[in-house]
């Protein structure tokens, strides 16, 4: 009897099998996208000294106190200060530093008038108005203390946290390592793209659209040379490649899992540790999943995710089952895609005994979602123009127009 599981069984199967990489440093210009492993502590204060918001001048407030209206306040400007000056001496009273934002603050110094309420004098200065002590002064630590958590662990390092990393004095990041997966596709049909096509053959899409998913999912891809439904030849160019030197995360197949004859997935993997089953799903309800045993080096062998082989199938099971898997290895804080409540715009069927994730079209303005093409998992050209998938729930019943549905969110 083949078994079947849900959706969110095989999903936690699969995320089982990928646990959290190991931690690796990598320098700032690597870490985009990844996620921040260990807290990150300032090294340096933020700002690390006190310094001008304005271009103007760096005086007393008591010695412009009395300026204002058609009586201004002249002082010799006795240093220029520009950014990145080191030696900056202090202030003297009754005298004016002229000063660059960013310049470091000269101490007796403690209030900036802003040039343009001034004549712009580098000899002497005229200033039109008074201002406040503390007037336009960036304080030390005041965006970050010495010392202080500027990210936790578990951040997902965008170019706003990587700016932050830098601005506090750091190189480097702690991140986990990107996981390695394997894409191997299989069918005799299948020919490369580029080559000329006899009938009876398809081009090879599943392999180039898994590694893009890997890549786009935070993964390392890469594409092995697919091969025809021949168990020898399957197994070989595996083989080939795990007892090759190189961490591997995650062999990733596609095809050849379905109930039919040559099936070469089920018939090479069944006695090396993978469990085939049925998912009540559709597209993708055959599905396999393991751990790979008896080849290459001893020990534990990769995790072994085997999607079937129509592209729909094969990417929406990606999405639903391996996705995740891959980004919560990374210690992603949001493994899933972001899911919306959006409203449907026309009456669905879907099966009574599955759930059904259709292709979808999302009008964020109204919050209403179409589908793209029909359900059929060969409708490679629909889920290449759809920006959601539409997730239904098994139901006897049509789920009427209007009925708020779960609407996972693709980045398109
Ligand atoms: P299978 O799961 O091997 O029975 O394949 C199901 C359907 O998907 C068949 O129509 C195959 O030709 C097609 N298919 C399988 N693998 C690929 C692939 N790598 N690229 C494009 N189509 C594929
Ligand atoms: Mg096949």
């Amino acid at each position: 009897m083949r078994t079947v599981r849900t959706v969110s069984e095989h999903r936690a199967l699969v995320a089982a099998l990928l646990p959290p990489t190991p931690v690796e440093v990598v320098p700032l210009g690597e870490a985009l996208g990844r996620i921040l492993a260990e807290n990150l502590v300032t090294s340096t204060a933020l700002p690390p000294f006190d310094n001008s918001a304005m271009d103007g001048y760096a005086v007393r407030a008591d010695d412009v106190a009395r300026a204002g209206g058609d009586h201004p306040v002249r002082l010799p400007v006795a240093q220029d200060i520009p950014a990145g000056r080191t030696d900056v001496v202090a202030l003297r009273p009754g005298t004016a530093h002229r000063i660059m934002t960013g310049a470091p603050l000269p101490a007796g110094a403690d209030a900036v008038v802003r040039v343009e309420d001034t004549d712009g004098g580098t000899g002497t200065v005229r200033v039109d108005v008074a201002v406040p002590a503390g007037n336009h002064i960036r304080r030390v630590g005041e965006d970050a203390a010495l010392g202080a958590l500027a990210l936790p662990a578990g951040t997902l390092l965008g170019p706003a946290q990587l700016g932050l990393a830098a601005a506090v004095g750091s190189a480097t990041v702690a991140v986990r390592r990107r996981p390695k997966v394997l894409v191997l596709s299989t069918g005799t049909e299948l020919v490369a793209p580029g080559q000329p096509l006899r009938h009876g053959q398809i081009y090879e899409s599943n392999g180039p659209m898994l590694a893009a998913a890997v890549t786009e999912a935070g993964g390392v891809a890469e594409l092995l040379r697919f091969v025809p439904d021949d168990v020898d030849q399957f197994l070989a160019a595996l083989a080939e490649r795990v007892a090759a030197a190189g961490e591997v995360d995650l062999l990733l197949t596609s095809g050849g899992v379905s109930a039919g004859a040559y099936e070469v997935v089920k018939d090479a993997l069944a006695d090396r540790g993978v469990r085939f089953v049925r998912v009540a799903m559709q597209p993708g309800g055959p599905q396999g999943a393991g751990r790979l045993t008896g080849l290459g080096p001893t020990g534990d062998g990769p995790a072994v995710v085997t999607l079937p082989g129509n592209p729909v199938s094969s990417q929406v099971s990606f999405e639903v089952f391996v996705r995740p898997a891959l980004r919560a290895a990374m210690g992603h804080p949001h493994p899933d895609r972001a899911v919306v409540l959006a409203r449907l715009g026309e009456s669905l069927r879907s099966p009574s005994d599955k759930r059904q994730f259709r292709r979808g079209e999302l009008d964020a303005r109204t919050g209403t979602v179409r589908t793209v093409g029909g359900p059929g998992s060969h409708l490679l050209s629909a889920l290449a123009r759809a920006d959601c998938l539409i997730e239904l729930a098994p139901s006897a019943q049509p789920h009427e127009a209007g009925t708020l549905v779960n609407v996972w969110l693709l980045d398109r």
